[in-house]
């Protein structure tokens, strides 16, 4: 009969297969963008998901076991996706927006697998491994919600008005581009206050 800490671990060591695979893959993220603030956030992940990789190691040793990696299939579809999402909008103002929507895909799947290996560790009576989840957990989220927040402020408007607009302009998006039609943009400042970023 499994144990619910077999399925820990298990999942564990999906994880740590998948936090190999990102490693990977937030490079060259980093290098298809062409917004240097989606650069620096890929690039920023890339070291705090090295941690997560020395994280999960100490969450095995908190188990008594040793880290092991299983083939995480999710992640190697999402980030095959991710390649070809790449590919299909190189040279495109649509570029950025959609390596952040590639790029939220693979956080959202982080944060539902650590959420699951949190509540389970907390069942499990292990602080320490608990502690640990949080931690990575907190730092998927703030990826996440780093990444809507470029997608508003820059990549989508960017994708919306065709790439013509200036890069000065990232910050402010009440300061209207040269050719800014009116009446097409959807983005109004009440549903940015309201919309979770989640
Ligand atoms: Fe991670
Ligand atoms: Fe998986
Ligand atoms: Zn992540």
């Amino acid at each position: 009969m499994k144990t619910l800490r077999d399925l820990f671990l298990e999942e564990l060591k999906d994880m740590y297969d998948a936090e190999h695979r990102i490693i990977k893959a937030l490079p060259k993220l980093a290098e298809a963008a062409t917004c240097e603030k989606l650069k620096a956030a890929f690039l920023g992940h890339l070291q705090e998901t090295k941690g997560h990789v020395t994280k999960i190691e100490k969450i095995f040793k908190s188990f008594g076991e040793t880290a092991e990696a299983k083939k995480c299939q999710a992640t190697v579809g999402l980030l095959k996706e991710g390649d070809e999402i790449a590919a299909e909008n190189k040279g495109e103002p649509t570029l950025n927006a959609a390596l952040i929507s590639a790029g939220q895909k693979v956080e959202h799947y982080e944060i539902a697998s650590y959420g699951c290996l949190h509540e389970w560790a907390g069942q499990l009576g292990n602080k320490e491994a608990g502690e640990l989840l949080e931690l990575i957990l907190d730092e998927e989220k703030a990826a996440n919600t780093k990444l809507t927040e470029l997608a508003r402020t820059n990549s989508n408007e960017e994708a919306l008005l065709g790439g013509d607009k200036d890069e000065s302009d990232n910050e402010a998006s009440d300061k209207q581009p040269a050719d800014f039609i009116p009446g097409v943009r959807p983005l109004q400042s009440s549903w940015k206050e309201k919309a979770p970023l989640i």
